[in-house]
């Protein structure tokens, strides 16, 4: 069962809280380098793969996080569509295959 939470396909790169939010919700920690300041992360549904870095914020209280995806989305621009396209296609047919079935005996009788 895929996470409703699952944005890995359409979003490349969070900033800030949002970042470590949802990192820490969805992702699945890999690896954290040895200097503490980037991790690795990835998706347990896509298997999209996430870099985390941590950077010290001037002037600000706490580490800013930037989450980085390092995988594209498998499936190219346009996909969706066709696939979408073939399943109207399918509908078509289911329906014209079970109005023949129903008119049949009709059509005999
Ligand atoms: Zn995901």
């Amino acid at each position: 069962m895929i996470d409703p939470r699952c944005r890995c396909r359409t979003i490349a790169s969070l900033e800030g809280d949002p970042a470590g939010a949802y990192a820490r919700e969805h992702l699945r920690l890999d690896a954290v380098a040895t200097d503490g300041w980037s991790a690795r992360w990835s998706c347990p549904d896509t298997g999209m793969r996430w870099r985390e870095t941590y950077f010290p914020a001037w002037g600000a209280h706490d580490p800013q996080e930037r989450l980085e995806r390092l995988d594209r989305p498998a499936s190219p621009p346009g996909t969706a569509h066709r696939r979408s396209w073939t399943r109207l296609m399918g509908i078509a047919i289911t329906a014209t295959v079970v109005a023949a079935l129903i008119a049949e005996p009709i059509l005999t009788r």
